[in-house]
């Protein structure tokens, strides 16, 4: 439906968009026609009235490898092929039509091959009318009685209708009929005899629901699209049989409501179904002389043909239309007749037909690429363009699509098997054609301002009619019957001719006449005041009626004006209680959202309370449990600076014992130089070759104690202080364990001391002496175990702080066996894993205690430790080390072992060995050399002699050995 716009509106609105959201998928119908011939094959069945199955046929199947299956496809209703015109039109254009009287939109398709039946469906044959003329047939049927005069509406050519005013329209009229010399009331045979009973009366049938108090205008226009150009059917140009003029094609516009409409189009107004037909056929006539000059295949164009309803309501009297473009409704019904859909191959078609074919082709191609990009947006959700613009045919009917109207499809079928591909083609499309849906029009009523007044108008011709015949019949001066028999009834006057003056039956015949007929007029007139005073009489009682009416109305409007008071003032009151409720709505609102807050407040507040809480209950813990910490880091704190008071005044005690110790020991020696001083003036001073008497291969580390071979204590005055360090093993886990000390570790760390000590020189020597001194006795015993290494070491190597292994106080001065009772006594440890070796150089102990393994019995019967270590040498030979040390009692009841010397021997393979010897025995000089290595003390000197030089050789070597001992 097109609604006119009101005026001038120089903006265009915006795209109409459907109103509503309810749609309706396209209806698509399946009509099958009957077979031309019947022994032809046949590849459609229809299975129900809503399904037909298509069969390939039996050549097709075979050639492609039955490639082709039986396929069924659902419409909403199928036609076979005794479907009639009637029935079909019934289900498909008939709601369409009353569509259209009810102002919505509606278009109407046939779709097919060439030769399926689409334009015998659309318009049919003599009697068999297709939908065509039976929709027109419809619309008169249902619309004559409330048809506006001709030219009251008028076609704006763009789109749009106007309304004329009467003497307008009767000016048009006049001129019409001036123009053409067609009489008023054509009937159907009057027209082309081909179409004469295409209809029987009997199938004429009448919408619904017609609005009485509007006045209606049919207007038809017919198209042809061609070669996507459109040409008006209906244009009237003077037709010239020498040089004819091809047609000229039209262009496609859009109205300011964005329908599109072809400009410059002819639209005839129709006021019967025989009219609308004849411009039919007159299109039809025209469509077919074209096709002839032009030499144009009928098949490959489309028709459409236009039915436009226009309708607007009747002014206040109910006489005329309401003389306002705004008011007027514009509904159309397109009835199109589509080209052949099959393809050009199928045509043979050749040359400029090939590209027409194409085109069209391509036409319905668009459609078809239409309806599938609107199938996809409304399924998918996509939102892609449609390309109406492609094909003039889709352009036109853009509208139906992407705005409001129903739309319905008839799909023609020839069941013949030669069109089997192409049906195939056209089934699928119909399909898809299905799920394209189209907004629901809606109803749009006509507010006239004379609702009934057609009617009421009738109503009291037919009273005063009535009224009338009841005093003496009707009295019509316009009824030629009445005044007729008025006349005939009036005495008919004698011959007036008077023959002379004798002639006495002329005259008095004549007045007699003449009196009669004063009679009579006196009577007429008597008659004629009677029936006017009747009249009067009706019509003052129709007046005074009319005014008791319109009393009547006056009071019932007053009361209505009253009642409209009172709403309003009900009205007033009701918007006042709603503001007045909005009011204290906004108010609980606002408490409410008050409420909220302090409820949020007073909830924060809560946790923050108990979060404040919980922080102080943390805190006091805290706070106790720091208290009980600091209390035992203050214990622990004192017991720390106790103990260390207490290991200071040791370490002090140690210091001053160690230096008294160590003075007891210079005084010692000195006492022993003394006593050597005089013993060396008995003993002649070793000679100075003696020296090179030492073989290579053995030396002797300066011995800070008399050796273990000769038992005596030559050597001490070169002996450098001895300092002792001490490794206690405690039971403290946080020191270490005094397992983690090795001997060789001991011996190795005491080795690496040698030079270090060297090149650090003696810095504060006091100290680390201070550091080395050993715990007293009584502390010792308490912490338990402890290992004692004492050797000849350089003071600044033993940090035993810095190391941190040594952290404990030094074991005390070990005080010695005393040498003067009875001689040295030694305890000889050789362990068992010692090699027997094949030489000379056996140590020679007398008297010593033999064991070979640490012995706490041994040591405490003995005065003097050796411990015979054998080991492989880099070179591959053996060497053994004699590691001495005196054994000294603790004051706790123990034993310590002072390591003081080392003597190493190396020894070679025995075999090696025994033929080196024999070589050295007849050495160069001859001299024997067995007697000097016997001699331990030549051996000694000469070692002290290399130690007090500081020049350790080769072979030379000083060992720390710790010895495990009980306290
Ligand atoms: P189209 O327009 O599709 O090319 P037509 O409507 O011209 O086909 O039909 C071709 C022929 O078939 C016509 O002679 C027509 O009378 C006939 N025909 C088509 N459909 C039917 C039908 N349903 N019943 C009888 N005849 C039909
Ligand atoms: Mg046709």
């Amino acid at each position: 439906m097109i609604r006119q716009a009101k005026g001038k509106t120089p903006r265009r609105p915006p795209p109409k968009k459907p109103s509503n959201s309810q749609k309706d998928p396209v209806g698509v119908y399946c009509r099958v026609r009957p077979l031309g011939e019947e022994d032809e094959e046949c590849c459609i069945e229809v299975i129900s009235n809503t399904t037909i199955q298509l069969h390939a046929p039996d050549g097709l199947k075979a050639n492609r490898n039955g490639e082709f299956k039986e396929t069924q496809y659902s419409f909403k209703k199928v036609f076979g092929i005794k479907t009639s015109q009637m029935e079909l039109f019934e289900d498909v254009a008939k709601p369409l039509v009353e569509d259209l009287i009810h102002c919505k939109n509606g278009l109407l398709f046939t779709y097919g091959v060439t030769g399926s039946g689409k334009t015998y469906t659309m318009t049919g044959s003599p009697g068999q009318g297709g939908l065509l003329p039976r929709s027109l047939d419809m619309i008169f049927n249902s619309i004559s009685p409330y048809q506006a005069k001709r030219y009251v509406f008028k076609p704006d050519d763009k789109n749009g209708m106007e309304v004329q005013n009467q003497v307008d329209a009767l000016l048009d009229r006049q001129k019409r009929d001036s123009q053409t010399s067609v009489p008023k009331t054509p009937t159907a045979r009057r027209f082309d005899p081909e179409f004469a009973d295409m209809i029987s009366p009997e199938e004429a049938c009448k919408a619904g629901g017609v609005d009485e108090d509007s006045s209606y205008s049919v207007f038809v226009s017919y198209i042809e699209i061609y070669n996507n150009y459109i040409y008006d059917l209906l244009e009237e140009t003077p037709f010239d049989p020498i040089k004819p003029k091809p047609p000229q094609s039209k262009i496609l516009r859009e109205d300011q409501n964005h329908n599109m409409y072809v400009a410059g189009c002819t639209e005839v107004e129709v006021k019967s179904t025989e009219e609308a037909f004849e411009v039919f056929w007159r299109g039809q006539k025209k469509r077919r002389i074209a096709n002839t000059q032009l030499n144009r295949e009928s098949s490959r164009s489309h028709s459409v043909f236009i039915i436009k309803l226009a309708q607007a309501p009747l002014d206040a009297d109910g006489d005329n239309v309401l003389q306002d473009k705004s008011q007027v409704n514009v509904s159309q019904l397109c009835l199109v007749d589509l080209a052949g859909s099959e393809r050009t191959s199928r045509t043979r078609a050749e040359g400029s037909r090939l590209r027409e074919a194409g085109n069209i082709n391509q036409s319905l191609m668009t459609l078809r690429t239409c309806i599938e990009v609107l199938r996809e947006n409304q399924m998918c959700g996509t939102n892609k363009m449609v390309p109406y613009r492609d094909s003039k045919v889709t352009h036109l009917f853009k509208n139906y699509f992407d705005g409001e109207g129903k739309v319905r499809m008839v799909v023609c079928v020839n069941p013949k098997a030669d069109d089997y591909e192409e049906t195939l083609l056209v089934m699928r499309f119909a399909e898809m054609t299905q799920e394209v849906e189209v907004a629901r029009p809606v109803d749009r009523p006509i507010c006239g301002f004379a609702a009934g007044r057609r009617q009421r108008n009738q109503a009291f011709k037919e009273e005063l009619t009535r009224r009338l015949e009841e005093r003496g019949g009707p009295l019509d001066g316009d009824s030629p019957t009445v005044l007729n028999q008025l006349l005939q009834s009036f005495p008919p006057l004698p011959p007036c001719e008077i023959s002379g003056p004798n002639d006495d039956v002329t005259l008095p015949r004549l007045i007699e006449a003449l009196e009669k007929r004063h009679k009579f007029r006196q009577m007429m007139v008597e008659e004629y005041n009677k029936t006017a005073n009747m009249l009067k009489s009706v019509l003052q009682e129709q007046d005074s009626n009319l005014l008791s009416k319109e009393n009547f109305l006056q009071e019932q409007r007053g009361r209505l004006g009253e009642k409209d008071k009172m709403i309003q003032n009900q009205k007033n009151e009701i918007d006042r209680l709603e503001k007045k409720s909005k009011m204290l709505e906004y108010k609980i609102d606002i408490l409410q959202k008050t409420t909220n807050i302090y409820e949020e407040d007073k909830r924060s507040l809560q946790q923050e309370l108990e979060s404040r809480e919980q922080r102080l209950q943390r805190e006091m813990s805290e706070k106790r449990r720091m208290e009980s910490r600091m209390q035992g880091i203050v214990t622990d704190a004192k017991l720390k600076w106790e103990k260390e008071c207490e290991r200071r005044v040791n370490a002090k005690q140690l210091e001053m014992q160690n230096k008294l110790w160590v003075k007891d020991e210079k005084l010692k020696q000195l006492k022993a130089i003394v006593t050597e001083g005089k013993s060396e003036n008995r003993q002649p001073q070793r000679p100075s070759r003696e020296k090179d008497k030492v073989p290579a291969k053995r030396s002797a580390s300066p011995s800070p104690v008399p050796s273990p071979y000769n038992g005596s204590q030559s050597s001490l005055s070169s002996l450098e202080p001895i300092y002792y360090f001490s490794q206690t093993i405690r039971p403290d886990p946080h020191f270490p364990r005094p397992g983690s000390v090795s001997v060789a570790s001991c011996i190795s760390e005491w080795e690496q001391g040698v030079p270090h000590s060297r090149r650090q020189g003696s810095q504060s020597p006091p100290d680390n002496r201070k550091r080395a001194q050993g715990l007293p006795d009584s502390l010792r015993r308490r912490r338990g175990r402890c290992w004692a290494r004492e050797v000849p070491v350089q003071p600044a190597e033993v940090d035993l702080e810095e190391t941190g292994h040594w952290t404990g106080p030094p074991v005390r001065p070990l005080h010695r066996r005393s040498h003067s009772a009875g001689g040295e006594r030694w305890v000889d440890h050789k362990p068992n894993t010692n090699v027997d070796l094949d030489t000379v150089l056996q140590p020679n102990i007398p008297n010593a205690i033999k064991v070979n393994a640490p012995n706490e019995k041994a040591l405490s019967k003995c005065d003097k430790y050796v411990l015979t270590h054998q080991e492989v040498a880099s070179d591959g030979e053996i060497q053994t080390k004699l590691i001495k040390g005196e054994v000294f009692k603790t004051r706790g009841g123990g034993q310590s072992v002072q390591f003081t010397d080392i003597e190493t021997l190396k020894q070679e393979n025995p075999v090696a060995a025994s033929r080196k010897r024999r070589s050295s025995e007849s050495g160069p000089d001859g001299e024997p050399v067995e007697g000097s290595w016997t001699d331990v003390e030549t051996r000694c000197s000469v070692a002290v002699e290399m130690r007090a030089g500081s020049n350790l050789g080769p072979g030379y070597q000083h060992h720390g050995y710790p010895k495990r001992r009980k306290p």
